[in-house]
């Protein structure tokens, strides 16, 4: 009998710049499985507990951006890592789409710590139990 996966997956929409993503909540072990199997990508040795990144769907003809984190119960290590991997997702987003990321400290970068804002609300709000 096949295993059941036991992934949680969220799609969250960004209506904005139009860079939505998959939200992946499970072991990793589920989630490279699931990424092999419908990918047909090795599955990654690393130790990670989340990561962010990109992949092409040929049938669809498009690139899917993933996000995955190995748990999410609201402690304050997994809020702190998704919120972490949410980053790096907004400034992938936010560079595909050509808004620079500025250095130093004295630009504001207002247009990421927003975009930023409406993601980490955006999910926040999906996983609210
Ligand atoms: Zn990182």
């Amino acid at each position: 009998m096949k295993k059941r996966e036991r992934l949680k997956i969220y799609t969250i929409k960004d209506p904005i710049y139009n860079q939505s993503f998959l939200l992946c909540i499970g072991k990793k072990e589920d989630f490279d499985n699931r990424i092999e199997r419908l990918y047909g990508v090795e599955r990654d040795t690393r130790k990670l507990d989340g990561a962010r990144f990109t992949l092409f769907n040929e049938q669809q003809d498009k690139s899917v951006q993933y996000v995955w984190v190995k748990s999410f119960d609201w402690s304050i290590q997994d809020q702190a890592l998704l919120a972490h991997e949410l980053l790096h997702q907004a400034m992938r987003a936010l560079n595909d789409c050509g808004v620079q990321i500025k250095n130093g400290i004295e630009e504001t970068n207002e247009e990421f710590v927003y975009y930023f804002e409406y993601l980490f609300k955006q999910v926040w709000q999906k996983l609210k139990p």
